[in-house]
């Protein structure tokens, strides 16, 4: 391909902007091709005339949605302006895929990222090869209809004036750009012109030597042979089709090959008439073309776009067929990225990118990059469900080994999504989709693995993706709000306090309990902004009561605290701020955090803890008794309160309760008494409950016995009704 050299000057110096560079863009363009057309325009004429044609590509590449039939119909205003040579196609190539996005590409509306011209780009060389393929074919097809027309007026004139006529032909015959011959309707070959030879390999007697019907070759299309049958009986008066040939020295030749029936004046068939246009060039560069579209410039592994054409195919319906995709994304590629710098990272991925391709060599089996460190491998074929789990298993032992890159010994690993399952009933998209939260899973799970998808798991994880994505936006939205639970008296059914316990109204899933959002809000660290809120919140709650009600002893407020809560630096500072923001004494407040929490705690955890304990602030051990802490250990925790769990109280359900249910309760209240500790019982549902509680000495409970969590205006009523 000729690429002409670097015009002087940058694209930007033009003095006349967009307009200018389109017109440098046509210059360079007819520079190109101007010697292989066979236009009688002159240059400067040849220039303007390719204009229009260059501002087509220019609004190609920046149309708003990418359409290519412009680029299809500047191939064929080509072949209009008489550049058939297969020359001129493959120069305006070159010239479109290194000028057009350099001087063109930022003259739109449109802003492109360089990545999307440069898809643009692809995308227009090949729809432009297209149109002049396209156009090039109709006109051979026009040339070949004149040629047989001329053909058949020479033979009907033969009588008179049999020579002037013949000469006529013989002209038309020699000088043709396409190859022509005839042949009789056994197949022997009468004629051939010199292009003909010349695209065989230059021997006549090679082209001569084998009769029309011995042309065979393993690519022939299936129609090929069926139309020439019905041609020599009569049946058809011509075809066109594509035809590969084999040259006298072994290599391809492709055409396009019209073949026509030539009737003598009765009308009977008598010769068959062929032209063939030389495609074997243009069908290479169609093919690099399709293969660059196709294909991952690092790795030179199916890209994206491939996998999907292929992923496509093989989830159409099929009877008995089966799909098996493994995705993989590398455990901790980014590191190595930052470490070691992009060339390294790039080195690693083709790395990755050979061991994978040697997993993946069976029929119906196929590997792509999708981008970054992900790639894919696909199964196709009656027996997926063995075979994708093979295939990752040989993924990750082809991991296994260690990548040597500058002299270091990297170990690469992996973590592998498998999807599995029959053909026709998933889409594309919803398979990858799937495999993707499947590979979330085991990288989850630790990484370097692989998961089996599974529906359940898909759809949970798809509502927890979506909770998540979902949770930095609610807090600024407001959609959370708090509800109070009634801390009441076991000695006299006074109520104490309340727990605050915060709920999240989704706009689509409705009204959301912590179970389902506090985990996440924890994994992605918003639970610090959502703590703080809930603390703001509630000890506001709790001063307004206090204004309202101010007879009785001091109402308390419990706020929940999770461990990432407890491991923040301010967790102090905040805490003493919101206290004196509001007015409240810290001696009402009650944080709680769960046992689970503080096992094994060390001093620079419990610190924060102690200091709030100094300046009043109570700390409950929430859900005390689930998490087998050792019991001598409460000694050293700033706790002031033992917050039974639930399943004590459940314990206690049936009546008379378990003796040894009670026995174990008895021990842990009289213990935590010795230390000083209070004890509040949860989840208390029936007044035998309660009675129970209390002889054994609990402080106070909290439960739907009392009343369930609800809005705060039901706390002050409570409270009312309590002073009452
Ligand atoms: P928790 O602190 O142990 O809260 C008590 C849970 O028991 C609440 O569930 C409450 O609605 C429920 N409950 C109360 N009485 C009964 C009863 O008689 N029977 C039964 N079966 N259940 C009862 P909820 O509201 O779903 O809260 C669950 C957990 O979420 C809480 O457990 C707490 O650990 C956490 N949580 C709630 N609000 C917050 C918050 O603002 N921040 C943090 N970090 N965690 C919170
Ligand atoms: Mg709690
Ligand atoms: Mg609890």
């Amino acid at each position: 391909m000729s690429i002409p050299s670097q015009p002087s000057g940058a694209p930007d110096a033009e003095p006349d902007g967009a307009e200018g560079r389109l017109r440098r863009f046509a210059t360079i363009w007819s520079r190109a091709i101007f010697p292989s057309t066979a236009t009688s325009l002159t240059r400067p004429e040849f220039e303007e005339h390719l204009l229009p044609l260059a501002r087509e590509l220019s609004d190609t590449l920046h149309g708003r949605v990418f359409d290519a039939a412009p680029a299809h119909r500047v191939g064929a205003g080509l072949v209009a302006a008489h550049c058939t040579d297969p020359d001129a196609l493959s120069s305006t190539l070159g010239v479109v895929d290194s000028y057009l996005v350099l001087y063109c590409g930022g003259n739109g509306p449109v802003e492109l990222s360089t990545e999307d011209s440069r898809a643009r780009c692809a995308r227009i060389q090949h729809a432009l090869a297209g149109g002049f393929t396209q156009a090039l074919r109709e006109r051979t097809l026009a040339e070949q209809e004149a040629i047989a027309r001329s053909a058949l007026t020479a033979r009907s004139h033969a009588e008179q004036a049999l020579h002037a006529t013949e000469a006529r032909f013989r002209a038309v015959f020699k000088d043709a750009a396409v190859g022509i011959g005839i042949a009789d309707l056994d197949g022997n070959i009468l004629e051939i012109n010199d292009t003909l030879t010349r695209m065989f390999g230059g021997l006549e007697n090679h082209v001569r030597s084998h009769k029309v019907n011995e042309w065979v070759h393993p690519e022939d299309s299936p129609h090929v042979w069926k139309y020439y049958e019905e041609l020599v009986r009569g049946e058809r008066e011509h075809y066109s089709v594509e035809k590969p040939y084999y040259r006298n020295d072994g290599t391809v030749l492709w055409t396009n090959l019209t073949v026509s029936l030539l009737r003598d004046p009765e009308g009977r068939p008598e010769y068959q008439l062929a032209l063939l246009e030389d495609t074997t060039e243009r069908r290479l560069l169609n093919l690099r073309l399709r293969y660059e579209a196709t294909h991952d410039a690092l790795t030179g592994l199916p890209n994206r776009t491939l996998f999907f054409e292929r992923l496509e195919k093989a989830l159409a319906p099929r009877e008995g067929m089966r799909f098996g995709l493994c995705y993989l994304d590398l455990d901790g590629f980014k590191a190595i990225n930052d470490s070691l710098g992009h060339a390294a990272g790039d080195r690693l991925l083709v790395e990755v990118a050979d061991r994978l391709q040697s997993c993946a060599t069976a029929p119906g089996e196929m590997v792509a990059r999708l981008g970054g460190d992900e790639f894919v491998a696909l199964t196709t074929g009656p027996r997926t469900e063995d075979e994708v789990h093979e295939l990752a298993g040989r993924i990750l032992l082809a991991l296994a080994t260690p990548v040597r890159l500058d002299g270091r010994e990297l170990t690469v690993r992996g973590s592998i999504g498998v999807v599995e399952g029959p053909s026709g009933e998933r889409t594309p998209a919803e398979v990858l989709r799937s495999a993707d939260i499947t590979m979330y899973r085991a990288k989850a799970a630790g990484g370097n693995r692989f998961a089996l998808a599974d529906a359940e798991a898909d759809a949970r994880a798809i509502t927890r993706h979506g909770l998540t994505t979902a949770l930095p936006t609610a807090l600024d939205r407001g959609e959370f709000f708090i509800e109070y639970q009634p801390l009441v008296h076991l000695g006299d059914g006074s109520v104490h306090g309340a727990e605050a316990l915060v709920r999240w109204c989704h706009p689509q899933h409705g009204v959301l309990g912590p179970d389902r959002f506090i985990p996440l809000a924890e994994h992605t660290g918003l639970i610090v902004p959502l703590g703080r809120w809930v603390l703001e919140e509630s000890v506001r709650q709790a001063n307004f009561w206090k204004e309202r009600h101010t007879d009785g002893g001091p109402l308390r407020i419990n706020v929940n605290l999770s461990p990432t809560q407890l491991h923040h630096p301010s967790l102090v500072a905040e805490t003493v701020d919101v206290l004196e923001r509001s007015g409240l004494e810290p001696g009402a407040l009650c944080l709680e955090v769960t046992e689970s929490a503080l096992i094994g705690a060390d001093d620079d955890l419990l610190k924060p803890l102690r200091q709030l304990a100094e300046m009043g602030v109570d700390i409950a051990l929430d859900d005390f008794g689930t998490g087998y802490s050792n019991l001598a250990n409460l000694r050293r925790l700033p706790v002031s309160v033992l917050k039974l769990d639930r399943s004590f109280t459940q314990g206690m359900q049936h009546h008379p309760a378990d003796p040894v249910d009670l026995k174990i309760v008895e021990g842990i209240v009289s213990l935590a008494h010795s230390l000083d500790l209070a004890v509040t019982v949860e989840g208390v549902e029936t007044g035998a409950q309660a009675e129970q509680l209390r002889q054994i000495g609990c402080d106070t409970a909290q439960g739907w016995y009392y009343a369930r969590p609800g809005a705060p205006d039901r706390i002050h009523s409570l409270l009312l009704a309590d002073a009452v």
